[in-house]
């Protein structure tokens, strides 16, 4: 053993937990709307694309009766269909439509919030700079909205060098971007073209914002970042760049069994926090094989309250009120 793991060894090992970590309001309301579903029509309840992005979430609800399907064409005539948290284009509705789909739209408010503005900004003849990752299901569901205006810059790189025609232009964001980023993003644009509208609130969701100020928060104070997320995970993958960023060793692990060694062995402070679709039931996994390593004290870290909740679509609230009524 050598010196430094001796002394690790006999320190205290903390683990400091985020708070705000985990499900968001989004995330929480698709998976209900895909529960209440099969609770209330029964199996099967089709959905397209992964309700979230998340593959626990996604193989539990599969074992409970939902189908999971990447297009509209893999659905029965006439069968119930849930879109994902991430929105559709409008030809996947016009697709439903044609196939007498019977939709239950998941599409997160927030989510739903980017998609007007993009209506709102094509209706005006402006060009749309989309900032987000260009094959992330919320930003092709975005870019549907106005496919001939729309044009997805990535980096600070792609935004000096993007063209646009004449005319206005204005912006948006992908809800899950690094807060940092998306802003080194937009300052390019808005030096490039001083004119640019932007959205009249940021695009970046609150649930984004708030797991990645609680990494800065304790950034300093932790020798190891684990964030539980799965690979596809836009927010989780962010959450990761923005402790790596900050100097810390970070992370993305789908659950306990993805932790190395090698990244925690002479470690004495190891932060955990999990992105916007990654059940607590996760966490938990990750909390118990740190204690089994010897990290005991769980030290709960909360850097900004959270308490937001969004209604059910109109239909599924009356199913959740017949199976409390059921139950009662
Ligand atoms: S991460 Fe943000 S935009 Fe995505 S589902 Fe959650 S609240 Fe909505």
């Amino acid at each position: 053993m050598s010196t430094r793991e001796e002394k690790v060894n006999t320190l205290d090992k903390s683990v400091l937990l985020l708070k705000p970590r985990g499900f968001c309001a989004g995330v929480v309301r698709a998976i209900d709307i895909v529960e209440l579903a099969l609770q209330a029509y029964g199996p099967p309840i089709y959905v397209r694309k992964e309700i979230v992005h998340n593959r626990f979430v996604v193989s539990d609800l599969a074992s409970r009766g939902a189908v999971f399907v990447d297009s509209v064409d893999d659905v029965p005539a006439g069968a119930r269909l849930v879109y994902s948290a991430h929105g559709v284009a409008p030809s996947v509705r016009r697709s439903s439509e044609e196939r007498n789909l019977r939709v239950i739209d998941a599409t997160c408010p927030l989510v739903t919030k980017v998609h007007l503005e993009a209506i709102r900004f094509a209706k005006s003849h402006s060009t749309i700079v989309l900032v987000g990752h260009r094959d992330h299901d919320e930003v092709i569901g975005t870019v549907g909205e106005a496919p001939d205006q729309t044009i997805v810059v990535s980096t600070p790189d792609e935004a000096e060098t993007v063209q646009v025609p004449d005319g206005d232009v204005a912006y948006l964001t992908q809800t899950t971007l690094s807060l940092d980023e998306a802003q080194s993003i937009i300052d390019v644009l808005k030096r490039r073209f001083p004119q640019i509208q932007g959205p009249p609130a940021k695009d970046i969701c609150y649930a984004t914002e708030n797991r990645q100020i609680a990494i800065k928060h304790i950034a300093s104070k932790a020798d190891v970042l684990l964030v539980v997320g799965s690979q596809n995970s836009s927010n989780s993958a962010r959450m990761v760049e923005v402790g790596a960023q900050r100097g810390l060793p970070s992370y993305l692990i789908d659950d306990e069994k993805d932790i190395e060694h090698a990244w925690i062995e002479t470690a004495r402070t190891v932060a955990v926090s999990a992105g916007a679709s990654a059940p607590e039931s996760l966490v938990k996994g990750v909390l118990e094989r740190l204690q089994s390593k010897g990290f005991r004290d769980v030290i709960e870290v909360e850097a900004v309250e959270e308490d937001v909740h969004f209604p059910l679509p109109p239909e599924l609230r009356q199913a959740q009120l017949a199976t409390l009524h059921g139950a009662s």
